[in-house]
């Protein structure tokens, strides 16, 4: 059960009289499974919130769990997470495999377990005949498809996603799109989706979050969210 819960959560940057409160009390649970992608201007605090998933900025006031714990206090290690970011920076001196397998050597993970994890991840992203390359030898939707791999080998209960397709061109941001829409039907991991772009969030939300000025103003299908009243 992978669910997360954000049970009032605030956060100010700052504190004091010159503290800048950027979140201001958001409420939601992101069921098990769901793709839920947050949407909204830039500055809304999409960003923030998710980092305060990850355990990279701290929470506040609130709460947030997944699953059965609350991870408030928790590192990003111990948080049963895998973020897949805008810049997906590849080591350039390793290959394909070592890129996949170097979080898990370092966690001590059994070789024949790492050899599995990526092999497996691998197949789903097709990239079972790339495995010796170095990054230079890959095309630009390759090499995203390895950074990927990355989150994947980590066998996460939960996948952020911070802006990954916006620095992307036309072709290529297309391209991951459907990449990681069939991540999600193979997979099946809980995700929180951030991007600022209305169109993007129509196409792969499961359930919208839209926020403005660091509220949550509306949570609901596409189709609730833009045909509402
Ligand atoms: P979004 O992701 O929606 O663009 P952010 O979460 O990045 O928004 O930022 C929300 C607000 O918090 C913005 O006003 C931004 O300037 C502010 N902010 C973000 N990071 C910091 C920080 N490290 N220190 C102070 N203010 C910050
Ligand atoms: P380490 O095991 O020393 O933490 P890693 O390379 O696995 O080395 O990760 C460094 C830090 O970044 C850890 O806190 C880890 O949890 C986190 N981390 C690495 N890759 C990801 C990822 N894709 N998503 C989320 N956190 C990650």
């Amino acid at each position: 059960m992978a669910q997360i819960q954000f049970n009032n959560v605030v956060k100010r940057y700052g504190s004091g009289p010159k503290a800048n409160q950027v979140i201001h009390g958001v409420s939601a649970q992101v069921d098990d499974g769901e793709f839920v992608v947050i949407v909204g201007p830039s500055g809304c605090g999409k960003s923030t919130l998710l980092r305060m998933v990850a355990g990279l900025e701290e929470i506040t006031e609130g709460e947030i769990s997944i699953g059965e714990r609350v991870v408030n206090d928790l590192e990003p290690s111990e948080r049963d997470i895998a973020m897949v970011f805008q810049n997906y920076a590849l080591y350039p001196h390793m290959s394909v495999f070592d890129n996949m397998a170097y979080g898990l050597k370092i966690k001590k993970v059994p070789e024949g377990d790492i050899r599995a994890r990526v092999d497996k991840a691998a197949a789903i992203l097709e990239l079972g005949g790339l495995l010796q390359r170095k990054p230079r030898e890959l095309s630009g939707g390759q090499r995203q498809r390895v950074a990927m791999g990355r989150a994947i080998v980590r066998q996460p209960q939960v996948f952020l996603f911070d802006e990954p397709l916006s620095n992307l061109d036309a072709k290529l941001r297309a391209q991951t799109r459907l990449e990681i829409e069939k991540l999600h039907r193979e997979l099946g991991i809980t995700s929180l989706f951030v991007t600022h772009d209305q169109v993007e969030a129509m196409t792969l939300a499961e359930r919208m979050i839209v926020m403005n000025a660091g509220r949550m103003e509306q949570f609901g299908t596409p189709d609730e969210v833009y045909h509402r009243p």
